[in-house]
């Protein structure tokens, strides 16, 4: 529980509400549009500084309106620049999609500020570029796979699409935003609903939109096909891991069972119905994935497919049974995907001495 937890907060009405809000503290309905911008599009967070609002409003909404409901737990800078974000949010009422046994369970996410290596910081006309921002989707994740720090407590609740917009809030605080990926903790298939929702108001008030917003997912296919008929304003990223059946079935335990021909002819689908081609995540663990053999097998399933392969070296997370593969085997991985006739990049993970691997801040915690 945290001090806001009773308290209504801006992020969390509705247009109609706040313009009723605002008229109840004595402001005129058009004002509510004033203060969703400040902070939507302006990223002021201080009533104080919007000095284009009355003051007895602006101290009214001082008083009574929160901005956000999640509480900053921690944030940490990694030397690279990147800082990470431990937002807690409020337990609140139970909702659809709740996990019944979370009581009391973690209601924290990270979000992750990642500026341009200092080599990329400028595009070809010498204007500065802004920063990736990794959020979450949901409070824990329920797919569990073995290998990652998010889903060893497995789902707490879905996160609201106003505590999804606040990640992007807070995040931009930190710095300027160029794109943002949807690659923190949960699955956002499980929870498209409210990040769809979040995800228009990114675009269309925060002004992040369209190819500057990547989702990934473990593609359930049923679910992406469905998606892919909503006309998605995203990219798509699935999370493969691995060309062979059994191994899949261990390393995505809430897809056991889906056929991974499955899985690539929803990414086939999406790719003819959105038009918008697919990334397939590798994250490669040392001495489980990242055989010459995966590589060829992985070539031969993706062959002919309008997509391209990311290869994620693992970030190891304490007591898990997982190591990080050298520089020479990922490279050697990538080569073989090359050679074998994909498009395949290597994206070395970021911020490793801030709480390294995705949700390990949390955990420590
Ligand atoms: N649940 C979604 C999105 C969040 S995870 C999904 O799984 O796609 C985003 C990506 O980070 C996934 O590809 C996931 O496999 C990868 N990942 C998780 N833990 C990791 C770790 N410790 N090191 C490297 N990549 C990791
Ligand atoms: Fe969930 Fe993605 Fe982590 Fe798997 S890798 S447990 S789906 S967050």
């Amino acid at each position: 529980m945290n001090e806001t937890d009773d308290r209504t907060t801006l992020l969390q009405l509705a247009p109609d509400a706040l313009k009723e809000e605002v008229v109840r503290m004595g402001g005129k309905p058009f004002q509510a549009k004033i203060v969703r911008r400040n902070v939507l599009e302006k990223g002021r967070l201080d009533y104080g500084e919007m000095t284009d609002l009355p003051i007895r409003l602006r101290d009214r909404l001082t008083e009574e309106l929160p901005i956000f409901s999640s509480t900053l737990e921690a944030e940490v800078c990694a030397k690279d620049g990147t800082t990470k974000l431990l937002l807690s949010f409020p337990m609140g009422r139970a909702r659809s999609g709740d996990n019944p046994e979370a009581t009391g369970r973690d209601l924290s996410v990270e979000t992750v500020h990642m500026p341009p290596l200092p080599h990329q910081r400028e595009d070809a006309d010498g204007n500065e570029r802004g920063a990736t921002l990794c959020v979450s989707s949901q409070a824990g994740c329920p797919v569990g796979c073995p290998f990652c720090a998010s889903g060893l407590l497995g789902l707490a609740r879905n996160l609201t699409a106003h505590e999804i917009v606040e990640q992007y809030v807070r995040g931009r605080a930190v710095g300027p935003l160029r794109r943002s990926v949807v690659m923190g903790i949960g699955e956002p298939l499980l929870n498209f609903e409210h990040l769809n929702a979040a995800l228009g108001v990114v675009r269309d008030e925060m002004g992040l939109g369209g190819r500057k917003l990547t989702v990934s997912t473990v593609g359930f296919p049923d679910r992406l096909r469905k998606v892919a008929r909503m006309d998605p304003k995203f990219q798509l990223a699935i999370s493969l891991h691995t060309p062979d059946q059994e191994q899949r079935d261990y390393l995505v335990p809430a897809m056991r069972g889906v056929p991974i021909e499955e899985v690539l002819a929803a990414g086939d689908d999406w790719f003819e119905v959105t038009g918008r081609e697919i990334t397939y995540e590798y994250v490669l663990l040392g001495g489980d994935n990242d055989s010459l053999g995966h590589a060829q097998r992985l070539s031969e399933r993706l062959r002919g497919r309008r997509c391209s392969v990311n290869i994620i070296p693992y970030n190891p997370t304490p007591d898990l049974p997982f190591g990080r593969p050298d520089v020479g085997r990922a490279e050697a991985f990538r080569d073989a995907l090359l050679e074998g006739g994909l498009i395949a990049t290597i994206r070395w993970s970021r911020g490793l001495d801030g709480a390294a691997a995705c949700g390990q801040l949390r955990l420590s915690r």
